[in-house]
């Protein structure tokens, strides 16, 4: 469904992705893991066209999508929930809601009702002003802002990021269930356990390239991906 070939990604002079090749089926949920700077951030950034590759094709469903600009590959059926959240702290929750739905893919009470249905405390919460809800709240409502564009696909950069454990869980399930709704995801996570369990396949990235991929079984048993990446 969704394809990157040989992506090289800069900022100025430096490369942070070396020729990254990664491949997306429909309805999987799609792990890249990987330490601190191994570029996973660039990586859903240039797939999103925040960043622009400098060489390579990505392609959604055979179409090339690589140099158009973010808002059509949110038309075309891609969607980012940040790292770090990045909602609107003095807007409401509705509002914030709403940001989402701008692109208008789809009927926008519809969809906000199915992103309430997916978040019940974002519907009690309303009214309320974004940046006084909790960590955990605000990443569901990170999340439910970036299904509001009804996407095919969800880029999620690091969801568990700073949440206490029930919270992880948390949202770990609800990823499964909007998975289970059609939604193909593809994660990016510290948390490399929890999120190669949740997902079907997995990419390992070190240093700007894919070092190693597989099905999240066959990546849990590897014993590198056991001492560098699951602490054990
Ligand atoms: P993290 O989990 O820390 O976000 P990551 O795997 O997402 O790590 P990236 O944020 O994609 O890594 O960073 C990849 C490389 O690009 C790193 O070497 C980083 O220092 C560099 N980099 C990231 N953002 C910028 C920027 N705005 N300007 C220059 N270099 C950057």
């Amino acid at each position: 469904m969704l394809r990157l070939e040989n992506i090289h990604t800069y900022y100025g002079p430096a490369e942070a992705l070396k020729g990254i090749s990664l491949e997306i089926n429909k309805g999987e949920i799609v792990s890249l893991i990987g330490s601190n700077g191994a570029g996973k951030s660039t990586c859903l950034m240039t797939i999103s066209g925040i960043l622009k590759p400098s060489e390579g094709r990505i392609t959604l469903r055979g179409a090339g999508i690589s140099g158009l600009p973010p808002h059509e590959i949110v038309r075309s059926g891609i969607s980012q929930a940040p790292e770090g959240r990045r909602i609107f702290p003095r807007l409401t929750v509705f509002e914030n809601l709403e940001m989402g739905g701008f692109l208008g893919r789809g009927n926008f009470g519809e969809i906000l009702e199915r992103v309430y249905g997916i978040f019940p405390v974002l519907k009690e919460r309303t009214s309320q002003m974004a940046g006084t809800l909790s960590g955990g709240e605000q990443q569901m409502l990170a999340i439910g802002r970036s299904l509001m564009s009804a996407p095919d696909i969800l880029l999620l950069d690091e969801p568990s990021l700073g949440l206490a454990p029930i919270m992880v869980s948390k949202i770990f399930r609800t990823i499964h269930e909007i998975n289970a709704g059609g939604v193909t995801v593809l994660l990016v996570e510290q948390n490399a356990k929890a999120a190669l369990r949740l997902s079907h396949r997995g990419y390992v990235i070190e240093n700007g390239a894919i070092t190693l991929q597989g099905s999240s079984e066959d990546l849990l048993n590897n014993e590198k991906v056991r001492t560098a990446y699951l602490g054990e």
